[in-house]
């Protein structure tokens, strides 16, 4: 395993993380599709590899999220760099002291390694939240302040109400979605803020495993708008380059899309939900993709073109027989 400092706290994070946002979520299909002993696999497999940096939040499952992993750590909790997320509602001065003890009891802990604001909130001034992260730390109930879905202006303005002290910025970053290239990446990477990737193989949709008459049946999934027929289609392209260049190196096409963003510099989550899932991931360091095949993989990102909507045929129902 590869490992990079979070931000400058001299924390040492896996260039992997977990992702847990599927981890006792029934709308992500757990209960049926994956069980409790499954994420219990994944997790040790993934501490057996060396892989310590695991992402959750309050929101998680209701918190069934949080509780899985605190059963999980138990005995092992200095293995792990566990980070969690205060949700939008919570992020008054009172709310957010709350939020933590909340989480730290499910997490069975008595620190967090890095706590992020999940989402900003316009409704409720930044300083508020940004002083009881500050307290958080100051007491050592923290270890690292982080901010999610925050834009390179509000993730400036919550640093300096810090003092300079964010460690990341978790937001989406994948090949379907390069947006954090263009101003915050390269931000982060000047200043020592560590960009962590989320949704980092676009839920699966650019790896070949699903088509247009193979579709996800999960709720988040069908609530895409990624995972439909035409788009399916037209990412047929791109999904035959991701897979050749894996072939190249004996490898699979999720190291391909993996190893593209560790390149650039992020550090991409992956939410697993299985063993097998965890064992994938570490052949992404067993290689180096060239730059001809980097510039391969952007000229057909260049030229997709997706649909960015979608018809729920639910709801069309509705608006008929209301
Ligand atoms: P993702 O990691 O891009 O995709 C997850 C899906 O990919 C899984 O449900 C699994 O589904 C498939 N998968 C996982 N490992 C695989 C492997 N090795 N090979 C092939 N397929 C694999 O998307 P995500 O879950 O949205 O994002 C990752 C994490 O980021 C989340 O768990 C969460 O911790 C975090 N996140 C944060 C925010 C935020 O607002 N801060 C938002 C979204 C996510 P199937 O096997 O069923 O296809």
């Amino acid at each position: 395993m590869e490992y990079a400092e979070l931000g400058r706290t001299g924390i040492k994070i896996s260039r992997i993380g977990i992702g847990t946002w599927q981890w006792g979520s029934s709308s992500w299909g757990y209960g049926k599709e994956y069980t409790e002993e499954d994420l219990r696999q994944a997790f040790e497999t993934a501490i057996e590899y060396g892989i310590n940096f695991i992402d959750t939040a309050e929101m998680y499952g209701g918190g069934k999220s949080e509780e899985l992993i605190g059963e999980f750590m138990e005995g092992r909790r200095e293995e792990v760099i566990v980070a969690s997320k205060v949700s939008p509602n919570h992020l008054t001065y009172r709310g957010v002291l709350k939020a933590f003890e909340c989480s730290s009891i499910r997490l069975r802990t008595d620190y967090i390694d890095l706590y992020y604001v999940h989402w900003p909130n316009p409704l409720i001034p930044m300083k508020w939240t940004a002083k009881a992260f500050l307290e958080l730390l100051e007491q050592g109930k923290i270890r690292a302040i982080g901010v999610s879905n925050f834009s390179l202006k509000r993730m400036i303005k919550f640093n300096e109400l810090v003092g300079n002290q964010l460690a990341a910025n978790q937001v989406e970053y994948n090949l379907l979605h390069r947006e954090p290239e263009k101003d915050l990446l390269p931000y982060c990477l000047e200043h020592g803020i560590t960009l962590v990737a989320y949704s980092p193989l676009a839920k699966g949709a650019v790896l070949g495993k699903y088509n247009e008459k193979s579709l996800p049946k999960d709720f988040w999934r069908r609530l895409s708008t990624i995972f439909t027929p035409v788009n399916m289609r037209r990412l047929r392209p791109l999904i035959n380059t991701i897979k050749e260049i894996a072939d190249n190196y004996g490898v699979k096409p999720v190291n391909v899309v993996l190893r593209y963003l560790i390149d650039k510099g992020a550090i991409p989550i992956i939410g697993v939900k299985r063993k097998s899932h965890v064992e994938d991931l570490v052949l992404t360091f067993d290689f180096n993709m060239t730059s001809d095949e980097r510039k391969l993989l952007e000229e057909k990102l260049d030229s997709l073109r997706l649909v960015r909507w979608r018809a729920y045929p639910w709801v069309i129902k509705r608006v008929i027989k209301p």
